[in-house]
């Protein structure tokens, strides 16, 4: 279940630098959270980053976007290969053998 900024937001900034996945950006008018890349921290945390540090506690889980904690696990898997291309196995070897 990915999570949801409600409309009491006021802005703060605070939890945008704290999400491992960069998935809060500045919307319309309040923070936003692209439910494609929020995974309630699964992977990186034990609890949700933004959570702990909104100072209005308006950071609930959306009841409209339901996902298993396997699935926020390959969320986690198909995020970290979009960034982290020197982990690839090739790479290493190529380096190995240098
Ligand atoms: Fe980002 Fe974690 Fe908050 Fe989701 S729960 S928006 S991954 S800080
Ligand atoms: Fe809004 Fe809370 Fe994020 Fe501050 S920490 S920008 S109040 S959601």
């Amino acid at each position: 279940m990915a999570l949801i900024i409600t409309d009491e937001c006021i802005n703060c900034d605070v939890c945008e630098a704290e999400c491992p996945n960069g998935a809060i950006s500045m919307g319309e008018e309040i923070y936003v959270i692209d439910p494609l890349r929020c995974t309630e921290c699964v992977g990186h945390f034990d609890e949700p980053q933004c959570r702990q540090v909104c100072p209005v506690d308006c950071i609930p889980r959306d009841p409209s976007w339901i996902e298993t904690p396997q699935q926020l696990m390959d969320k986690y898997r198909r995020l970290q290969g979009e960034t982290a291309e020197p982990e690839d196995p090739t790479v290493r070897q190529a380096h190995a053998r240098g």
